[in-house]
């Protein structure tokens, strides 16, 4: 494998098949911001020229408590703008085509991410390749980790972790807030010894002036405190930084390749959370990625709940070089009775296998199943024309 990006191909999209489907997750989700017990899910379908299909999913949530971006801002953009824009044309490449989708859509990299995901599917599979490929993978497998959410009971998460710890999970993730951390750290890293990586997530619930409980944390030795601080607060991580040994790796607050510079700078952040979904693409994502390994910021692929799909796009953008730390990525039945995706992904050894020996995104999309589930579907086609200013 080369190790290098592939540039993409001109990409004729005539149809873009936009559905909502639910998905209930097999154990309900909880973080600081939220709880989530059925995923509302969009589908993107992007279907090219000769008939075939690039798959995607929308990682915005059903609530807006990640960003501002949610199902139901995601769908009239993509349906009455992203898909119309991807579809009313050939572009010359998907690079191009991310282009035209950002500037369309400058507050929503949920949604532009969405439609550039299934067209850099539809990419890789026109020319036969690996998705990992064409983005520049050097990885067979990813390293995987798990999250477990907040818990009312420090039992049912000692439960939660010891079984994770016992299924070989090469990081464990707790969710935390104000006054759900310490107990739970302590209780989870008792549990489970000094030997299982441990990190924590506040999803921004922390201020500033709550920094000594997160100092108070660092006795339990996270190997990284996520994202504690607003996500727009880059001068409070930096003097929250100072405060710790233990890095911190921003999560919501990384938009951009910039926002990687800026928080270099500042040292507001020594890790990246690097989610495609949430930066609007893969074309994006590579942009953050290079900007990190050039300032040797290790990345690491975190996780919004996505069925099989988004999974797949996770596994192929976490197979660059500079996805050096485990990522969320766990098996399908992790969350789901029964995924979308065929073959469903397994975990062997801690580890997701990179589907090399196929192309795109390497799993087939058991559209049965989807158009069972379907809540709403609207078909975007060619004919349809741009809509006018
Ligand atoms: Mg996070």
């Amino acid at each position: 494998m080369s190790g290098s990006t592939t540039p993409t191909g001109e990409i004729d999209i005539v149809e873009v098949r936009v559905r909502e489907i639910p998905m209930t997750l097999v154990r309900a989700f909880e973080t600081a911001r939220g709880h989530t017990a059925v995923r509302r899910v969009i589908i993107v379908e992007v279907v090219g020229g000769g008939g075939l299909s690039g798959w995607s999913e929308c990682v915005a949530p059903d609530k807006a408590h990640y960003t501002s971006e949610t199902v139901d801002t995601a769908w009239p953009l993509i349906v009455d703008g992203l898909a119309l824009l991807a579809a009313h044309r050939p572009w010359a490449s998907v690079e191009q085509l991310a282009a035209a989708l950002s500037r369309a859509a400058p507050t929503a990299p949920m949604a532009v991410a969405a439609v550039e995901m299934a067209a850099r599917d539809l990419d890789a599979r026109r020319r036969g390749l690996p998705l990992a490929t064409v983005l520049g993978g050097d990885k067979n497998e990813i390293d995987a980790g798990v999250v477990i959410g907040l818990h009312r009971s420090i039992d049912s998460l000692v439960e939660e972790a010891m079984d994770a710890a016992a299924r070989g999970y090469r990081r464990i993730k707790l969710k935390i807030a104000p006054g759900a951390d310490a107990r739970p750290l302590a209780a989870v890293r008792e549990a489970v010894g000094l030997d299982v990586p441990l990190a924590v997530d506040g999803n921004g619930s922390y201020r500033l002036e709550q920094a000594e409980s997160l100092v108070a944390l660092e006795r339990h030795t996270p190997v990284m405190i996520e994202q504690p601080l607003p996500a727009h607060d880059f001068t409070g991580s930096t003097r929250l930084q100072l405060l710790l040994s233990t890095p911190i790796c921003l999560d919501e607050s990384i938009g951009s390749a910039a926002d990687v510079v800026t928080m270099h700078r500042l040292d507001a952040g020594r890790i990246v959370n690097l989610k495609p979904g949430r930066v609007g693409g893969h074309t994006a994502a590579l942009d953050v990625h290079r900007a990190a390994v050039a300032r040797a910021v290790p990345v690491w692929c975190g996780g919004m709940l996505e069925t099989g799909i988004g999974r797949a796009h996770n596994v192929a953008l976490a197979s660059l070089p500079g996805f050096s730390m485990p990522g969320d990525l766990s098996p399908s039945d992790r969350y789901w009775e029964r995924d979308i995706v065929d073959p469903p992904w397994r975990m062997v050894d801690g580890a997701l296998q990179v589907p090399l020996d196929r192309p795109g995104i390497g799993v087939e999309v058991d559209v049965e199943l989807v158009e069972s589930l379907v809540l709403r579907r609207i078909d975007v086609t060619r004919e349809a024309g741009l809509p006018q200013p």
